[in-house]
């Protein structure tokens, strides 16, 4: 399972199969992981800075988190995308297409001034995110969605 958090400072992803559940995160920052709470993780509480400093105690690489650099990401199924903005401009998108094995991510772009601000990132675990709780499958085959989802 891959979620993505947000703030409106950061994005936190978690990544179900990777979390072994060794709480560090808890400890850390007990307001913002919360095990017995549906959904468990809730960025939108504690100090940003408390929120990253948990992350970094996490031993297993389930959670990290990016910075935001103020670019939005959306949804968007009519047009089988997730979507960067920065402002009204449009950086980057993640496109799929409907199959019947489940949503086939084939293209991941950002403009090149965006690139190392982890919204690539951002938009392949949007797309993710939405198709399972679709309980769709996510198949990548462009090559960036295949080194996030596989790594
Ligand atoms: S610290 Fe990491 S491995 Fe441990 S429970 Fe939290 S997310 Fe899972």
């Amino acid at each position: 399972m891959h979620r993505l958090y947000e703030n409106k400072d950061i994005s936190v992803f978690w990544d179900s199969e990777k979390c072994r559940h060794a709480k560090k995160c808890v400890q850390g920052s007990p307001a913002t992981f919360d095990p017995t709470r549906r959904p468990w993780i809730d960025v939108g509480i504690a100090e940003t800075k408390e929120i990253w400093q948990a992350i970094a105690r996490c031993p297993s690489g389930a959670l990290t988190c990016t910075y935001n650099h103020e670019v939005s990401v959306s949804f968007n199924e009519a047009d089988s995308c997730s979507i960067a903005y920065d402002g009204d401009r449009r950086v980057g998108e993640c496109d799929y297409q409907v199959t019947a094995e489940g949503w086939v991510i084939y293209h991941t772009e950002v403009m090149p001034e965006y690139n190392g601000k982890g919204i690539a990132r951002r938009l392949v675990y949007k797309v993710t995110e939405e198709a399972e709780k679709r309980k769709m499958s996510v198949i990548p085959t462009c090559s960036y969605a295949k080194k996030v989802l596989n790594s």
